[in-house]
């Protein structure tokens, strides 16, 4: 049988995460993006290839009792995880086994439109959809969706779960040079996400081989993008060897700047002066700011 359980993987966002492959022998997406690791392959409404629950379960027992010790056992595939059939069932077994593990899913967020999935997602500690563009010609461009999937219906239903859940929501933004790296697509897109209020917005670009030819953009550029959404905790992935200009702010810029947008302990520490981080864990002090963590990531917020 193919490999179901992976990792432990260590995950800058979410710590040591186990993770739980739906589709381990082949893509099975109602998207075929773009920049997927996967190669690229035509978009389905359902998986044809379904792994037992039983052997998900006991694979995943037998992993717990060699890694005691992970954050969250996340659900995932080569693919869209919620359109394994039996997926109700599995997140019903792996709460009632899972003890102080955190249950996390990756999804693309199309089929949220569907109330049980909605009900299904409910049941987890964190949900992470995707969100790459907030217009139609855009999301049909990076995410090539399967044909009768609307963007509309699915910014509609975030909306709608979010009213509903009660776990920590993220939303990741993909971005794609040339696709959605466009200041009126990112303004949209910070509407939106204002709109929904997720926990956490992940913003990345691509860094690793993608399943056509596209590119990502820079570190930098994702940064100026990131920027255009305001008010909500915004995580930037920046590359490896990003290393931003170091600013001095005065402390009445650092609230100027916290009060537009939380900074992410990433953003201090690759932007902040050393005198402009001594001003912040100064106003950490005075809790004049707060510090917040979502899933393992940091965020510096004024308290207004
Ligand atoms: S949703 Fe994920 S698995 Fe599906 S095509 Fe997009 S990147 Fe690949």
């Amino acid at each position: 049988m193919e490999k179901i359980i992976f990792g432990p993987v260590t995950s800058r966002r979410f710590g040591q995460s186990l993770g739980i492959d739906l589709s381990p022998a082949l893509k099975q997406c109602n998207f075929d993006c773009v920049y997927c690791e996967l190669q690229g392959a035509k978009p389905v409404d359902a998986m044809r290839e379904v792994v037992a629950v039983d052997d998900i379960i006991s694979a995943l027992k037998e992993a717990l009792v060699k890694f005691p010790d992970v954050d969250v056992i996340t659900l995932t595939a080569n693919g869209e995880p919620t359109l394994y059939p039996h997926l109700d069932i599995l997140i019903d077994k792996i709460n009632a086994l899972k003890a102080n593990h955190k249950l996390l899913i990756l999804t693309n967020g199309a089929t949220i439109v569907e109330p049980r999935v909605r009900k299904m997602l409910a049941k987890l500690d964190i949900v992470k959809l995707s969100l790459d563009c907030v217009t139609p010609k855009c999301f049909k461009r990076i995410d090539r969706p399967y044909h009768d999937i609307k963007i509309e219906a699915i910014i509609e239903a975030m909306r709608e779960f979010r009213r509903e859940y009660k776990g920590l929501l993220i939303i990741e933004v993909l971005v794609v040079k040339g696709i959605n790296d466009k200041e009126e697509e990112f303004e949209n897109i910070s509407r939106v996400l204002n709109e929904i209020n997720p926990d956490r917005v992940d913003v990345g670009s691509i860094d690793r081989p993608p399943a056509y030819k596209v590119e990502g953009v820079d570190s930098a550029r994702l940064r100026e993008l990131a920027h255009k959404i305001e008010n909500l905790n915004v995580s930037i992935a920046y590359r490896k060897d990003y290393t931003g200009e170091m600013r001095d702010f005065t402390q009445d810029e650092i609230l100027n700047l916290l009060s537009k947008r939380p900074q992410s302990a990433d953003d201090v520490l690759s932007t902040f002066s050393q005198k402009s981080q001594n001003i912040l864990k100064n106003l950490v002090k005075d809790e004049v700011v707060k510090i917040e963590t979502i899933a393992k990531t940091t965020f510096y917020r004024y308290k207004m």
